[in-house]
C-alpha cells in the first residue's frame, strides 16, 4: 500500500454483529477528547505533571509500536517511506492531531534519520490549554511518545522524538523532530 491510499475512514471496519471496531487485525475505540482531558486533569489533582507526562508518554509510545506493527502486517506499506508516513496519517485520522510532515531523510547506512514537521490542532495542547493553563514547555507527551514508538519499531534503531515547539507554550502550531538518538548531540 502506497500512502496515498492511507484514510482511515476506508480502512476501519465495523462489525455489527460483535460491535467492534477494527483496524485491520487492531481492535479500536472511540471515546470524547474532553474525557481524555478529564483524565489528565485528574491525574494533575492525585499527582503531579510528571506522571501525567510519563503516563500519557507510555500511552502514545505503546500504541506508536502498535500501530506500527499492525500497518506492516495487515497493510503491507510498498516502502520504508511509506510505513514511515502511515503513522502520522492514521494519527491524523483518529483525530488525535494533524499531522503534516515536512522533511523526511531515512539513510540508516550512514547512521542519518531524520523526520520533521508540524502538528496541527493537538487534541492534547487544546485540553491542557483548557484545563491547566500555558506553560514553559511542550506538553503533547501522548504524541511524542507516539512519534517514539512508531519510528523506534520501524526502524529497529533507537530514536528519540522532540516536541519543538507547542500551542501550550505559547507557539503557533506544534512541531515534531525525530532524529536518531545519537544525532541528537
Ligand atoms: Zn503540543
Amino acid at each position: 500500500m502506497k500512502i496515498k491510499d492511507v484514510h482511515l475512514k476506508d480502512l476501519l471496519e465495523i462489525h455489527e454483529d460483535t460491535a467492534k471496531l477494527m483496524l485491520g487485525s487492531t481492535r479500536m475505540v472511540i471515546m470524547p477528547a474532553d474525557s481524555i482531558g478529564e483524565l489528565m486533569e485528574f491525574i494533575m489533582q492525585i499527582s503531579d505533571e510528571n506522571m501525567l507526562e510519563m503516563f500519557f508518554y507510555r500511552m502514545g509510545e505503546h500504541a506508536g509500536q502498535h500501530d506500527a506493527e499492525t500497518l506492516k502486517r495487515d497493510f503491507s506499506p510498498d516502502t520504508l517511506e511509506d510505513w514511515l508516513a502511515m503513522g502520522p496519517a492514521i494519527h491524523s485520522g483518529e483525530g488525535i492531531v494533524h499531522a503534516k510532515p515536512e522533511v523526511m531523510e531515512v539513510d540508516p547506512d550512514n547512521g542519518h534519520f531524520l523526520f520533521k514537521g508540524v502538528w496541527e490542532n493537538s487534541f492534547m495542547a487544546e485540553q491542557w490549554l483548557d484545563r491547566i493553563g500555558q506553560v514553559d514547555h511542550p506538553v503533547c507527551t501522548l504524541l511524542t511518545g507516539y512519534a517514539n514508538g512508531y519510528v523506534t519499531k520501524i526502524m529497529g534503531h533507537e530514536v528519540e522524538a522532540r516536541e519543538t515547539a507547542c500551542i501550550a507554550k505559547g507557539d503557533d502550531v506544534c512541531r515534531f523532530e525525530i532524529r536518531f538518538k545519537e544525532e541528537w548531540d
